[in-house]
């Protein structure tokens, strides 16, 4: 089955970002390991089927994805990085563009994304970079307008989660004497 495209046809709006995303997250979970993949990681099982109800109603029964408390202890941990992934997504949120548990699964679900080997527009599902700016200027402004140099996204929020711990990783005072300028920056 099509998870995606099932999915898609109980959207609330097949033309919104967030759903278009979520709705990423949730296919490449089900089509890599079935409803075993699900929770989302970092949610519960009852926060995931609110997730589901919000922005894809009926689409549970629908499309047989029956999961309950047990899966989430089969499920991969957040790591270190991911919650503090979200804290940083949390601490950026904009609270007029969704509620307060919105925003807590949208966070979990971009944290758990990150996690993938590909560009995080990729892992999301999206059609490009551009929809990635767009849905995080819409959920976490304040975060989005510092990527004043257009690095790449998933580079962009490890490196915010470093500075906001103190830390830095790079290995260069400054991009342009870099090595790694080529994984930081350019297409994704
Ligand atoms: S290019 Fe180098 S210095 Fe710049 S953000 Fe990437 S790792 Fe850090």
């Amino acid at each position: 089955m099509d998870y995606y495209a099932a999915l898609m046809r109980h959207a609330t709006d097949p033309d919104d970002l967030t759903v278009l995303a979520v709705a990423g997250v949730l296919a490449a979970a089900v089509d890599e390991g079935g409803t075993e993949r699900l929770p989302i990681p970092g949610l519960d099982a009852e926060e995931t089927h609110w997730l589901l109800a919000r922005w894809f109603p009926d689409a549970e029964s629908s499309l047989g994805l029956y999961f309950g408390a047990s899966a989430a202890d089969k499920q991969r941990r957040p790591s270190y990085d991911d919650i503090a992934l979200v804290v940083l997504l949390k601490a950026h949120a904009n609270p007029a563009a969704g509620t307060t548990t919105e925003i807590h699964c949208i966070s979990h679900t971009l944290a758990s994304a990150c996690a993938g080997s590909k560009h995080l527009w990729q892992e999301l599902r999206l059609s490009s970079r551009g929809e990635l700016s767009a849905l995080l200027n819409y959920w976490f402004p304040t975060l989005a307008e510092r990527n004043v140099y257009g690095m790449k996204w998933k580079k962009f929020l490890y490196r915010e989660v470093c500075g906001s711990e103190g830390l830095n990783l790079c290995r260069a005072s400054s991009c342009g004497e870099c090595s790694e300028y080529s994984s930081c920056f350019g297409l994704e």
